[in-house]
């Protein structure tokens, strides 16, 4: 047989799809299952997006388009783009449309460091696996650093400060977080732009496609820092604003590297789909009110299940501050149920109480010293986020181990 390349066996995955057809199996047994499984909205896209795609099917909006993306989106992108980070002088040319934010982190990553060269990225441990997985397949190192549960999951700047050697080339960051909710404030960005006013060699990428889900204030982009504007590739995309998902569509700007990701697209998809392109354009300048609902309903039900979350035995658990994600800290529960550690627990709750959740090692390995955390994707109704978490505590309280 001839063989498959090193570098495709060292590619990683998102453990929520291997997760989220266990699950499937399961239902499949007739099993009840209550998933918090997965990263997507649980709304439809708003009617308008709907009916503008179906427009632009009938007008025959067919063909392929610029690799960069048609003219309207990408000048309605940058508006919208600058709009929600202050004012930036985000300019049409600088940015790209692709099939989803997703394919941006390997191009970020293709395009600032070089394969086998020591070439370094850090990136946040948790966090979206893909960061990690793409490092390592472009042949960079991967540099995690470790969120901090007392800082409501960002990280320590000056522990930044400490992974930065020469050979750094991006640093990934995400606000607001997959997997914790966690942010970065406007104080801590302000912290790492002067430390990587010291690095000038140090490209970033701003993984901001919650930016539209944060619930504390105004959000805020590293890009906004003095300094960092041009070494910024700001992405965000559509999914998760106006639940299209499925509709891949993803925006991406920086001013310099915009050509070089346009280059990447021609070499890989070409474009993303035009019919999806009219729609994002009707997202972006049609009515906010579903958007806003949206968000609004996120963050009713992320004070619902943190609420509940605490009400559980040997569960605490932070307030997200953006996305729809819970990440509470199941140590005790763990040992109360004599669980050896997260994944124990999360496999015994879907199994034994029909819960499915991911665990803390699908996003990177454990921080040491931070304990066994569990992922809840709260984009899931009251009725289920009750049902769930109740589930969840019985469970809990019938296999409480009786210490002699
Ligand atoms: N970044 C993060 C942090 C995400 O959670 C996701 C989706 N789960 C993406 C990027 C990719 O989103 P898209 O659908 O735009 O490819």
């Amino acid at each position: 047989m001839p063989a498959i390349s090193q570098r495709a066996q060292s590619l990683g995955t998102e453990n929520a799809f291997v997760v989220l057809a266990e699950v499937t199996a399961l239902a499949r047994q007739g099993k009840d299952i209550i998933s918090f499984c997965i990263g997507q909205p649980d709304f439809p896209a708003p009617l308008h997006v709907q009916e503008a795609g179906i427009r632009a099917i009938r007008e025959g909006k067919h063909g392929y388009t610029p690799s960069a993306g048609i003219d309207a989106l990408r000048e309605a992108a940058a508006k919208y783009m600058a709009g929600m980070r202050g004012g930036l002088p985000i300019r049409p040319e600088d940015v790209v449309i692709g099939a989803g934010a997703k394919p941006f982190i390997a191009y970020a990553i293709l395009s600032t460091t070089d394969h086998g060269a020591g070439d370094e990225v850090i990136y946040p441990n948790p966090g979206f696996p893909i960061y990690e997985s793409q490092i390592i397949a472009c042949g960079a190192k991967p540099v995690p650093v470790q969120l901090r549960e007392n800082r409501d999951f960002a990280f320590d700047p000056a522990e930044l400060e400490k992974l930065i050697t020469p050979q750094t080339k991006l640093l990934i960051l995400n606000y607001p977080h997959n997997p914790t909710g966690g942010l970065l404030s406007k104080k801590e960005l302000q912290t790492i732009g002067e430390i990587l006013q010291k690095h000038p060699q140090v490209w970033i990428y701003a993984d901001e496609i919650y930016s539209r889900l944060c619930y504390s204030g105004e959000f805020f982009s590293i890009a906004q820092v003095p300094g960092m504007y041009e070494r910024t590739i700001i992405s965000d995309g559509a999914s998760k604003t106006w639940a299209m998902t499925g509709w891949r569509i993803g925006f991406t700007s920086n001013p310099v590297l915009a050509p070089t990701l346009t280059r990447w697209i021609t070499n890989t998809d070409s474009c993303a789909s035009q019919i999806s392109q009219w729609a994002a354009l009707e997202a972006i300048n049609g009515p906010q009110d579903a958007a806003e609902m949206m968000k609004k309903s996120f963050l009713d039900r992320g004070k619902l299940i943190v609420r509940l979350l605490n009400e559980t035995p040997g569960v605490t658990c932070r307030t997200p501050g953006g996305a729809f994600y819970a990440w509470p800290n199941v140590t005790e529960a763990c040992r109360m149920i004599g669980a050896a550690d997260s994944e124990e627990f999360r496999k015994r709750l879907l199994h034994e109480a029909g819960v499915a959740v991911l665990a803390d090692i699908h996003f990177g390995a454990r921080v040491p010293g931070e304990g066994q955390h569990v992922r809840f994707s709260y984009a899931a109704s009251n009725e289920m986020i009750e049902k769930g978490v109740a589930r969840m505590a019985d469970f809990i309280r019938k296999n409480i181990r009786k210490v002699a």
